[in-house]
This record gives C-alpha cells, sequence and structure tokens, in this order.
C-alpha cells in the first residue's frame, strides 16, 4: 500500500536488523527505538502518539519476558505488531444497521478527499458483502458536477439515485431522499454532503442541519490518507462540530505519508471503518488494524 511504502522499508529494515540478534541488550533495543521513533515521525505521525507508542513498546521490550529469551528478536517483532494494531484501533469495527431499514449513512468531509467516490464504493460494498438494496442522495449541490458524478458512478455500482440537480437546499433533498428510501422499500441510504476546501463554520452548520434532517445511524468522516497530519486535524475539527462514528481512510494507495492512518484513532478516538485503495470502484475494504499493522510489517 503506497502510503506505508517508505515507513514499511525502514520498519522492516530495523526489525530485521533486530531479530538477526541472539541475545538483546539494553542499548540495541534503544537503538531499534530511535529508529521506529524517526520512521514514524517521517510517515507524519501525530509527535504526541510517536511518543507513546515507542514507550510503550520499550517498556514491553524491555520485560523480562522478551529480554531473558531464547529469541528475543521475534518478541520485539511482535510486541511491534501488536502495537501497531492496538494504535490503528485494534479489533476491527463494523457499522451498524438500523433494526427499522433504512438504515442512514451520512458521509462527511472535505472537498477533494474522496467523499463522492466512497459513497459509491460503499454502496457497493454493502450491496456485495450485505445484500442490501442501497440508494445514495446527492446532496452536495456546490461543487461543480459532483451531482452528476454520484449520478453516474452510483449508477455503475447499482445504487438508486436520488438527486434534484444543484438549485435545490441540500437539507430539503436529504429529507425527500430518506422519504422515497422508505416508499423504496431500501435497507441503506447513503447522503453524500457537500465539502468545503477548509472546515468552515457553514460547511459545519449545514452538517448538523441534515443530521438532524435525516437522523443518520452512523456518520462516516471520509479522510485523505495522503495529507498526512492535516488530516488528523480535520478530523479533530469534524469530531468537535459535528462528531461521526468511524473513518473511511482514503488513498492509501497515495505515494506519501501514512500518518494519518496511524494517528486518527488515537487523537480523535474514532475507529478506521474502511480503507479506500484506488480510483476504481472495487477498490475498498473492511480496515483490519491487524491485518493492516502485518502488512506494513511485511
Ligand atoms: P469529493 O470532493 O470528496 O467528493 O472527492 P471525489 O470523490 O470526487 O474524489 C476526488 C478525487 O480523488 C477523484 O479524482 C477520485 O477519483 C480520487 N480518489 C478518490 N478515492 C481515491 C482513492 O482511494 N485512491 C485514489 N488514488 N484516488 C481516489
Amino acid at each position: 500500500l503506497g502510503v506505508f511504502d517508505a515507513l514499511s522499508e525502514k520498519l522492516q529494515a530495523t526489525l530485521s536488523d533486530v531479530r538477526g540478534h541472539g541475545t538483546l541488550t539494553e542499548d540495541d533495543i534503544k537503538k531499534a527505538m530511535r529508529e521506529i521513533r524517526l520512521a514514524l515521525l517521517e510517515a507524519d505521525v501525530n509527535f504526541k502518539v510517536v511518543k507513546e507508542f515507542t514507550t510503550t513498546v520499550r517498556e514491553r521490550c524491555m520485560g523480562a519476558d522478551v529480554m531473558g529469551q531464547l529469541n528475543p528478536g521475534q518478541q520485539v517483532v511482535k510486541i511491534v505488531n501488536e502495537e501497531l494494531a492496538a494504535l490503528m484501533g485494534g479489533a476491527s469495527a463494523g457499522i451498524s444497521f438500523s433494526p427499522r431499514p433504512p438504515t442512514v449513512i451520512l458521509m462527511a468531509g472535505l472537498q477533494g478527499s474522496g467523499k463522492t467516490t466512497a459513497t459509491a464504493k460503499l454502496a457497493r460494498h454493502l450491496k456485495e458483502e450485505h445484500n442490501s438494496s442501497v440508494a445514495v442522495a446527492a446532496c452536495d449541490v456546490y461543487r461543480p458536477a459532483a451531482v452528476d458524478q454520484l449520478v453516474k458512478v452510483g449508477g455503475q455500482v447499482g445504487a438508486t439515485v436520488y438527486e434534484q440537480g444543484t438549485d435545490a437546499n441540500p437539507v430539503d433533498i436529504a429529507r425527500w431522499a430518506l422519504d422515497r428510501a422508505k416508499q423504496d422499500g431500501k435497507d441503506v441510504l447513503i447522503v453524500d454532503t457537500a465539502g468545503r476546501l477548509h472546515v468552515d463554520a457553514t460547511l459545519m452548520d449545514e452538517l448538523v442541519q441534515i443530521r438532524a434532517a435525516v437522523k443518520p445511524h452512523t456518520i462516516l468522516l471520509v479522510v485523505d490518507a495522503m495529507t498526512g497530519q492535516d488530516a488528523v486535524n480535520v478530523a479533530e475539527q469534524f469530531a468537535e462540530a459535528v462528531n461521526f462514528d468511524g473513518v473511511v481512510m482514503s488513498k492509501l494507495d497515495g505515494d506519501a505519508r501514512g500518518g494519518a492512518a496511524l494517528s486518527v484513532k488515537a487523537v480523535t478516538g474514532k475507529p478506521i471503518l474502511f480503507a479506500s485503495t484506488g480510483e476504481k470502484l472495487d477498490q475498498f475494504e473492511r480496515f483490519h488494524p491487524d491485518r493492516m499493522s502485518q502488512r506494513i510489517l511485511g
């Protein structure tokens, strides 16, 4: 996965070095922790998160169960793996469905984060994995062509698209779409909302109004993994203003800085639920912290 390539390479080099030692001294561990800290900082992981992570890993590595072992290197690798998974959220979380359909999912995020793409990808995922009948609502009336884009990609994944063009009020569209979804007996309604280039009061205010109109069961924040710590700051601002239940981490196939994926859970307390890994509509999967950690460490 693109965003983790550089980090992966460095962590693997460090751990392979550690694994090569028959016995480990305190200095060996200290050196390894220094390298891990640097690798994480270069991946643009939040400074405090890095500090906590390396402290935890170091303390566990210095424990008697590691230093006294015949194969301490192996143990260190295991600890880093476990802590990396814990950092990304530990157990994999899923979205919950309403006992009284339609389940309403609200998609939020900045413009360009990959929100409209993720809306269609999630619709496809729910159809394939849960056999759900899915409708999507086009409430991003500001970005030029966002409605047309959703009509196109929604159609490609076989979702019903509810849209009223770009002149209608997004809160009204959302309310109307929910009525339609009920009439049409849909299992799930995914509401695509407007993004802005930056977090601002107008954006948050509109989201709060749409939230009140459709009472979503789940609010997902789409976050661009390629924007590093900026992405985490954006998530913090959304958490404060509208709150959300989980993150869709998009563009994990990108070429830099996996830091957002590694710090967003620790900083906001919200788990990453889905990973988007390319422009194609099937490049989307449930996010499993343990599998991701294993992928990073090779
Ligand atoms: P929105 O403004 O948040 O609705 O963003 P879009 O869904 O239109 O996505 C913005 C751009 O990012 C588009 O060119 C998408 O094709 C692209 N994109 C979205 N998700 C991914 C992803 O996971 N990987 C890559 N490489 N590109 C993506």
